[in-house]
């Protein structure tokens, strides 16, 4: 897609859960190649929102389209093989395995084969073209030279970094990180940022959830804010730093 054309696009997306509406009427836009922030207190519903757009979770309502299609409801594979790529908030590596088996093997799980019937059966062919793919990953991100490293001997900054490599195999036109920046120390979250620049650079939209209001104020184009599973402000990062809505969450949460 070219730069500035919508790409995902939520419309009232309502989840409950029994009594509990973990998202309430959510509607936002992501543009080609345009960093979107997703913030708002704990309990929001900003991860919730995440796994109604990439498949994991269905919207009890409302219409999620991505690349013009409806994917709401859609398998998570399917979606992610249209060109929509996430991370998780918590960590999933294999950490005794090396990066490039990392990277690799996330690559064959978001490939067309089922995970059951192909997993550790690849053909030689196969298995050349994902080690290869991986590679180049990897070497994308910067951790050519923890190619051959234990996954879990990697600083967790790396480790996050990694988790993009893999995210990015079968290249991605959207990636959606949660929570990206969590834990790191400042020097992580510089390396991480020019990551994403760099990636923006490329042409690739990322949409992130993150709670260091530094991190993501110098990152993003455009940031929307939730509170109690509602959008409760969109805008530039200067104008939502302002917000009168937005400070009182913060505060009063
Ligand atoms: P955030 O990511 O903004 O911190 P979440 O989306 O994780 O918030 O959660 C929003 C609300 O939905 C919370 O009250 C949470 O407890 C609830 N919730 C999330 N997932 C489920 C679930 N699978 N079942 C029941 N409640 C859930
Ligand atoms: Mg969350």
């Amino acid at each position: 897609p070219k730069a500035g054309e919508l790409i995902l696009e939520a419309r009232k997306v309502t989840r409950k859960f029994g009594g509990l509406v973990a998202n309430n009427n959510m509607s936002l836009e992501v543009k080609a190649g345009e960093i979107l922030a997703l913030i708002g207190p704990n309990g929001a519903g900003k991860s919730t929102m995440f796994n109604q757009l990439s498949g994991v979770d269905t919207p009890t309502s409302g219409e999620v389209l991505f690349m013009g299609q409806p994917v709401a409801g859609k398998d998570s594979r399917d979606i992610a093989r249209m060109g929509m790529s996430r991370t998780f908030q918590h960590v999933k590596l294999l950490p005794t395995m090396s990066v490039l088996e990392n990277v690799a093997i996330g690559a064959h799980l978001r490939g067309d084969k089922g995970v059951l019937s192909s997993a550790w059966r690849l053909d030689r062919a196969e298995e050349a073209r994902l080690l290869k793919e991986a590679a180049r990953q990897i070497e994308r991100v910067g951790l050519g030279e923890f190619m051959h490293a234990e996954a879990g001997s990697l600083a967790l900054g790396q480790q996050r970094i990694l988790e993009i490599a893999r995210a990015l195999c079968a290249d991605p036109c959207l990636l959606l990180l949660d929570e990206p920046a969590a834990g790191l120390r400042h020097k992580e979250k510089q390396a991480l940022g020019d990551l994403l620049r760099k990636l923006r650079g490329e042409g690739l939209a990322t949409l992130i959830v993150e709670h260091d209001m530094d991190f993501v104020m110098n990152l993003v184009d455009r940031v929307v804010v939730m509170e109690f599973g509602q959008k409760i402000a969109e805008g530039l990062p200067d104008e939502i730093q302002k917000d009168p809505a937005v400070l009182e969450a913060y505060l009063g949460g």
